[in-house]
């Protein structure tokens, strides 16, 4: 493995994101507009309804899992790093129903915010970049 040289950390951001808005939407636009290129990215809320992937890695194709229901957000982690020559977020989001009951995966668009609050540490250094990884299929930091 290559070595790795440490990041300095940046701008720090905490805001909440406003309802009826897609989640990684909302956090995609976020760090394209203000520039955030490598960074990390945690949260917290509420959400009208879910769409989350599961990576199916005999098959190397992601599975849609569609939650049309009330949610809170108990977990929101993911990251920041360039794809496509453009701020990209990938997130994992863990979801839990009335009864407590959780559901995750990896965040794509479809999650409608009701409540988020989120808190952003950019990191100043080699931004990481995604393209496609030959044995997994996935788009992997190079
Ligand atoms: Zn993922």
């Amino acid at each position: 493995m290559a070595e790795e040289k440490p990041y300095l950390t940046g701008r720090t951001y905490i805001f909440r994101l406003p309802k009826g808005k897609d989640l990684l939407d909302a956090l995609t636009a976020f760090c394209h507009d203000n520039q955030v290129k490598c960074g990390v990215i945690s949260g917290i809320g509420a959400a009208e309804n879910a769409t989350i992937n599961y990576f199916d890695q005999v098959k190397k194709k992601y599975e849609k899992i569609t939650l049309n229901q009330e949610l809170e957000i108990a977990s929101l982690t993911g990251n920041v790093s360039i794809k496509d020559n453009r701020p990209f977020v990938h997130a994992h989001i863990v979801l839990a129903d009335k009864a407590g009951n959780t559901k995750a995966g990896h965040l794509v668009i479809g999650t409608k915010i009701f409540s988020a609050e989120i808190f952003i540490q950019e990191l100043v250094g080699e931004p990481k970049v995604r393209k496609e990884d030959k044995v997994t299929k996935l788009q992997l930091w190079m």
